[in-house]
């Protein structure tokens, strides 16, 4: 797989996509690649003057093409032609997305682009297979319960998957029949708008899809408390969403879906078949160096076969090469930025401060951009920092256990519940104890979410309100109403 793109010769956009066009600003953030700390552009900051001109532009779209009135069949073909020019654009959105976040090239290519298209597919299919119901009334009359898009919605979205994440809230808003203002992180703009410009090219109306570009407590503060958004979602970690809540409340009340930060258990039991349970944890952590929520940064082991499977895990964490992103091998993956490589240096050294071990890892690669190592930190109990922190890097803590209550006891998390992870071959300790963690999903002698977008995904606890992906997704961006006729 080539790359060919070179960011100095290629104009990246730095303004707002607003009705269908690029609206110039003053370049106010700049954007920097990871894998080497060099600038590679800047972007625009949206003001609240701007995100009002971007809500006006959705909510004239919404009226002008009357897509929320539009057969769902006719809205699906604009979503097919869409995830289309997607994949028909994938090695061009793959290198930009490759070029300022932590995905690599190939897997942005072969992965994210690839299920991104496959989900908007599912959504603008999904559209016509929901329908409302008839009532037959108590009193003998006549009910039905109708559904309806919101309006505008509002969605802002994190740096760690941006093409994903902007695939999930666009997806089932559009299929549902609303207009969306998106934020994408001033760390990784260019997929979401180069997605809202083939948006236009697909045939969905202009000003469907709006981006206003710039960072949280300017530009999202701005849309999410925006009288003219009709409903919230948001992706990103529990102390935005936390503020986000309270930013809504300020302005009144209104829907929103919150997916926010994880801290997940992997419970390994002595049953387990051991190689494939270290291939999994190492599938939890690993990957696009551990910033990703589902993250299984929380290792719990039968005592028994702790010593094997830390081996197996060390041997799996030192073989990781650090590579740059915009490079045809998959190496493993930078750290989004200094500032965040050091929020995870500092937790580690606090971890080791309060008696954790560090078995392997706990520094950063000695080389350009921002890589840390793989980091496997024993010897810590539920108050130490690299437990209870949602860390967002390549760092998982290593915890035995005596018995299973004991491992559910371990599991139990005062703050998160977005996803676990259950290796043993004993089928009904498998039932028992999924039914009983607290957590949004729960992977059995598995890790990862499958191809199957049916499944909802979305945390308890503090780690979000509400789901993405799934019908529960596609209902999220519809509002019922009840209606009763006197016959
Ligand atoms: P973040 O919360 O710092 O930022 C996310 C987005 O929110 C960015 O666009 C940011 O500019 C914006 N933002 C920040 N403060 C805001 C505010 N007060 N008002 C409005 N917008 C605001 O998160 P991040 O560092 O970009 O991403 C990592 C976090 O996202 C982790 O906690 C991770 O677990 C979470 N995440 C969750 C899921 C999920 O499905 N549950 C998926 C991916 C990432």
């Amino acid at each position: 797989m080539s790359f060919a793109f070179d960011p100095t010769s290629v104009s990246l956009p730095s303004g707002h996509f607003i009705g269908g066009d690029y609206v110039a600003a003053p370049e106010a953030i700049e954007v920097i690649s990871p894998s080497t700390g060099q600038r590679i552009g800047a972007i625009a900051c949206a003001d609240a003057q701007m995100v009002d001109r971007a809500v006006a532009s959705a909510r004239q779209a919404l009226k002008t093409s009357n897509w929320g009135g539009l057969a769902p069949r006719d809205r699906a073909k604009a979503l097919h032609k869409w995830a289309d020019l997607m994949e028909a654009e994938a090695p061009y959105l793959a290198q930009l997305e490759a070029i300022c976040s932590s995905r690599p090239y190939a897997q942005a290519l072969t992965g994210d682009i690839a299920v991104t298209a496959e989900q908007i597919r599912f959504f603008a299919e999904f559209a016509d297979k929901e329908c409302g119901d008839l009532v037959p009334t108590s009193d003998g009359q006549f009910g039905y319960i109708s559904d309806h898009p919101y309006g505008v919605i509002g969605a802002v979205t994190p740096w760690n998957f941006p093409i994903s994440m902007a695939g999930w809230k666009l997806g089932p808003a559009l299929a549902a029949g609303n207009a969306v203002v998106i934020k994408p992180s001033e760390m990784t703009p260019y997929t979401t708008l180069y997605m809202a410009e083939l948006s236009v090219k697909a045939g969905i109306p202009a000003g469907l899809v709006n981006v206003a570009l710039g960072d949280g407590p300017t530009t999202g503060n701005a849309i999410t408390g925006h009288p003219g958004i009709d409903k919230v979602s948001f992706t990103g970690s529990t102390r935005a969403g936390a503020a986000i809540m309270e930013n809504i409340a300020r302005h009144g009340i209104k829907p929103m879906t919150l997916e926010l930060g994880g801290k997940s258990p992997m419970l390994v039991f002595a049953d387990a078949d051991l190689d494939k349970a270290a291939e999994c944890l190492a599938k939890g952590i690993l990957p696009n160096a551990g910033q990703f929520c589902v993250a299984g940064s929380r290792i719990l082991v039968a005592r028994e076969v702790a010593d094997e499977l830390s081996a197996k895990l060390m041997a799996e964490f030192g073989r990781q090469v650090p590579d740059v992103t915009h490079a045809g091998a998959a190496g493993f993956s930078p750290i989004i930025s200094a500032r965040q490589m050091g929020r995870i240096d500092s937790i580690v050294k606090a971890a080791r401060a309060k008696g954790g071990e560090i078995l392997c890892g706990g520094a950063a690669f000695d080389r350009e951009g921002s890589f840390y190592q793989p980091t496997l930190i024993a010897g810590v109990d539920e108050t130490n920092p690299a437990v209870t922190e949602e860390i967002f890097g390549p760092v998982a803590t290593f915890q035995t256990f005596d018995s299973e209550e004991d491992a559910m006891a371990l599991a139990a998390h005062d703050t998160y519940g977005l996803c676990a992870g259950l290796f043993t071959q004993d089928l009904s300790r498998a039932l028992r104890l999924s039914g009983r963690l607290e957590a949004g999903t729960v992977w059995v002698n598995r890790y990862g979410r499958s191809r199957d977008h049916i499944l909802p995904t979305g945390g308890w606890k503090a780690s979000g309100l509400g789901k993405d992906l799934g019908r529960e997704a596609y209902r999220a961006n519809r509002r019922t109403k009840s209606v009763l006729i006197d016959l």
